[in-house]
């Protein structure tokens, strides 16, 4: 059949982009091989979520006495958490469901892939249409360490659907997927060891933010095995073993790989359209998210740049402006900002400062530990710290990280003010509600010199 758009994957900028196309007016096909709603609602930002609050209320219970609140013996019950989160995950995937039931708009579910130049074959049939957008998004990557493959590995899709807790899960890969599941495991009650070849955990953060998180994971009996390069995987009876550098070796019930993610591109078909692609599979897309093939257009995780719900949600919204004439926002333009849900969250925008001295780009910075917040010390929540870094000459705020309690929230403070442009002397003047975690980023932006009261 002939469509004016064909959408395929139904990820965070696919479902959003198909429903409002065909409201506009054009007959769109969209395709979908596995769940609808992709990788956020199934297998990504919505259970991990889900499941984290389960582990948090675990935590919080555990640790109540430092409040003065006695309780009695913690027990996680896995199922009822993953009945939990299963539940949440069905209303998502229901809602996209509802969404795409629309006027002009056709769902297919099958693997699509091209057969020719915007020509589509999925279900056994081949569509054509003016445009294609291609939101396939990406998968767990497995690397190439000898064994891996013949050992039972788990990844975050596998692992939350487990009923019964490991006894030991040993994470390869200290991201912030493997961070995020390996703190919430831990806090079910299993043993957990982290094992990254870098000498920190989530290794794009400036040192003193990785260690924020370091040291809560140790202390809360997470065993880190930092600069240790896996050279071998092996099944050893009911274990499985990790073979590092130096001979050592550790030993697990259960292993999760969260080592990256591999675009959704290698049975695409894309030769045959003529989509190009980088040495990693990723699609080669312009700042209009145009691929080397005309009317084909690629959003979402398969472009290989930041990988999240909210940029690749954007992608839609610049997409749909640029495909209906209205586009004055390109990719490149914009400020994406992210949030690690551990606990204590770390999120960040703009640069950080390994960044900012690696660009050779002039700033100021100013640091605050998060435990100097009025809120935080009354919360006991007071691990983390904070640090912006502000152009000298315009006063706007270049890049901003926080490690705390609600730093998802916080960073907001910090994305608002350098999306209008305007001076962190705005952050300053305004008057912040005591007592809030958002005074201190008020306090950390007075940290600078310049704004300091004397
Ligand atoms: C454990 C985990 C936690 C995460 N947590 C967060 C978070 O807290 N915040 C955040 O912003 N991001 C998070 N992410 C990342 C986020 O999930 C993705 O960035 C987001 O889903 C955007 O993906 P997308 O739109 O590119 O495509 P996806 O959501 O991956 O969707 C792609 C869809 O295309 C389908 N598909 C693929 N190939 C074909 C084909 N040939 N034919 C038909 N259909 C096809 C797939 O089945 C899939 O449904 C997390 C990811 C993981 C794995």
């Amino acid at each position: 059949m002939t469509f004016d758009a064909i959408v395929i994957g139904s990820g965070q900028a696919g479902v959003p982009l198909a429903a409002r196309l065909a409201a506009a007016g054009k007959r769109v096909l969209l395709a979908e091989r596995g769940e609808l709603g992709g990788t956020c609602t199934n297998t990504g930002c919505t259970p991990t979520k889900s499941m984290i609050a389960s582990a948090r209320a675990a935590h919080v219970a555990r640790t109540a006495g430092r409040l003065g609140v006695r309780a009695g013996p913690v027990q996680v019950d896995l199922s009822a958490v993953v009945d939990r989160k299963d539940s949440i995950v069905r209303r998502w995937r229901e809602s996209v469901e509802k969404r795409l039931k629309a006027d002009r708009l056709t769902v297919i579910r099958g693997h699509a892939r091209f057969v020719g130049e915007r020509k589509v074959e999925v279900a056994g049939e081949v569509h054509t249409a003016e445009i294609v957008i291609v939101n396939v998004g990406a998968r767990p990557l497995l690397p190439p360490i000898p064994g891996l493959e013949q050992v039972r590995a788990l990844d975050n899709g596998s692992l939350m659907r487990l009923r019964e807790l490991p006894a030991h899960l040993l994470v390869l890969g200290g991201g912030y997927i493997g961070c995020e599941l390996g703190q919430m495991f831990r806090r079910f009650g299993s043993r957990v060891t982290i094992a990254d070849q870098g000498d920190h955990l989530l290794a794009r953060e400036d040192p003193e933010f990785s260690s924020v998180v370091e040291d809560v994971f140790r202390r809360e009996g997470i065993e880190l095995l930092l600069g240790t390069k896996t050279t071998r995987v092996s099944q050893r009876g009911g274990e499985i073993a990790l073979e590092l550098g130096g001979g050592k070796e550790v030993r697990g019930s259960h292993l999760l790989v969260a080592v990256g993610r591999r675009p959704n591109t290698d049975d695409l078909g894309c030769d045959k359209a003529g989509v190009a692609l980088d040495p990693k599979g990723f699609i080669e897309a312009d700042d209009q998210y145009r691929t080397k093939a005309t009317g084909v257009y690629a959003v979402g995780d398969v472009l290989g740049g930041p990988q999240f719900t909210h940029t690749s949600w954007d992608d839609h919204r610049l997409l749909f402006d640029i495909l209906l004439g209205q586009g004055k926002r390109t990719r490149r333009d914009r400020l994406i900002p992210y949030t690690v849900f551990t606990d204590p969250q770390v999120a960040g925008v703009g640069l950080t400062e390994k960044e900012a001295r690696q660009k050779g780009v002039a700033f100021e910075a100013a640091s605050m530990p998060f435990g100097d917040v009025a809120r935080a010390i009354e919360l006991d929540e007071t691990a983390g710290q904070m640090k912006v870094l502000v152009d000298p000459k315009s006063e706007r705020v270049i890049g901003a990280t926080i490690a705390g309690a609600e730093a998802g929230e916080l960073i907001h403070v910090f994305v608002t003010a350098m999306q209008a442009g305007a001076s962190a002397r705005a952050i300053v003047d305004a008057e912040f509600v005591h007592p809030t975690f958002s005074e201190g980023v008020q306090s950390l932006v007075m940290k600078l010199d310049r704004f300091a009261l004397h």
